[in-house]
């Protein structure tokens, strides 16, 4: 019996299967990670393919199976399988990673696996249809979001193969598809927690303008706080009389949650003109060197991003 909550669909399309380990282009000579093995469908291709396969599975049932599947065969050794959850389970070094993996971990891991400390090639993995596309959407595309982004900040993303749900015992309720992501070399040099903050405000809405949504009490409130934070810290290492106000960073999370569901009315204010002062012009004259006081984050690539965020931390406001 398979467990819906841990996500269990087993791949039975030995030809699916075939075509995903071909897709991901493994080497002879690659450690290959494998998130979720469950039965070892995959798993047994992959050890055709490539020198060992590290398999990360939290069900001690399916762990056994697949100790059980192996045991005695050329393939045992060459088979490292790691029970517990991957989230919280270090990773080891790795060339590749393949899986089908459980849906309700799809944002959480991917940004595990973009977030690595040691470099790998590539990672092929099973996604919900909808959250592949919106990884892999672009500027202009109706799935455009902060996750397509932040993603495509930290690797070249590509779809690979669509997948119906009828190749999964039981079958999921959505179909799939396999996405490859390759991190980018070298990573670039941004701040996580900024880049992450200042994502969350532009994709406030993403088809407002900038404009508007830089307007907002509680967005410019928020830039006001840290702005000033930093200056105090500033002083304060200057040596002159500044309290030595510690950072504050917030409550943000890393923004690896897939909902990012944009509310119909988000019950914030617009400033008026001639409100808020002196520290609403420094945010909107940011805006208007770059262009982007009309420009909607639904439209902007990720160097327009990287950009006005290089804008914006030139004036000393920043998003964490
Ligand atoms: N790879 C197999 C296949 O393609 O037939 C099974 C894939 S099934 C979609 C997902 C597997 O991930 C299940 O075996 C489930 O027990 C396992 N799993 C669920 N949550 C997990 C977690 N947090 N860490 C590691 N494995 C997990």
């Amino acid at each position: 019996s398979f467990h819906k909550s841990k996500g269990q669909h087993i791949l039975k399309n030995p030809l699916l299967v075939d075509s995903i380990v071909q897709k991901a282009g493994i080497k002879s000579t690659d450690v290959i990670l494998e998130i979720g093995p469950g039965t070892g469908n995959l798993t047994k291709k992959l050890l055709e393919a490539g020198k060992e396969v590290i398999a990360v599975e939290l069900d001690s049932r399916m762990v056994l199976e697949l100790q059980r599947r192996f045991q005695g065969t050329p393939y045992s050794n060459r088979l490292k399988v790691i029970q517990g959850d991957v989230l919280k389970t270090e990773l080891p070094r790795f060339d590749i990673c393949v899986a089908n993996i459980p849906y309700q971990i799809s944002s959480p891991l991917t940004f595990k696996l973009l977030f690595h400390p040691t470099s790998f090639r590539c990672a092929v993995i099973m996604y919900q249809r909808e959250f592949a596309m919106r990884l892999v959407a672009q500027p202009g595309d109706n799935l455009y979001c902060r996750l397509s982004v932040n993603t495509q900040l930290y690797a070249r993303v590509s779809h690979l193969l669509k997948v119906g749900k009828n190749n999964f015992r039981p079958p999921p309720k959505v179909d799939s598809s396999v996405v490859r992501i390759e991190p980018r070399k070298p990573q670039p040099q941004v701040n996580k927690k900024e880049w992450d903050g200042f994502l969350r405000v532009c994709f406030i809405r993403k088809n407002k303008t900038l404009g508007s949504i830089f307007r907002q009490k509680s967005v410019l409130l928020m830039l006001e706080k840290n702005f000033k934070t930093l200056q105090a810290v500033l002083a304060s290492l200057n040596g002159s009389t500044g309290e030595a106000a510690g950072m504050d960073l917030g409550d943000q999370s890393m923004g690896m949650e897939d909902d990012d569901n944009e509310m119909d009315d988000d019950g914030d204010v617009e400033m008026d003109e001639g409100q808020g002062g002196e520290f609403k012009e420094k945010v909107m004259n940011v805006l208007k060197e770059g262009g982007f006081e009309e420009k909607r984050s639904s439209k902007l690539s990720q160097q327009d991003f990287l950009y006005l965020l290089s804008l914006f931390n030139k004036s000393g406001i920043h998003f964490s």
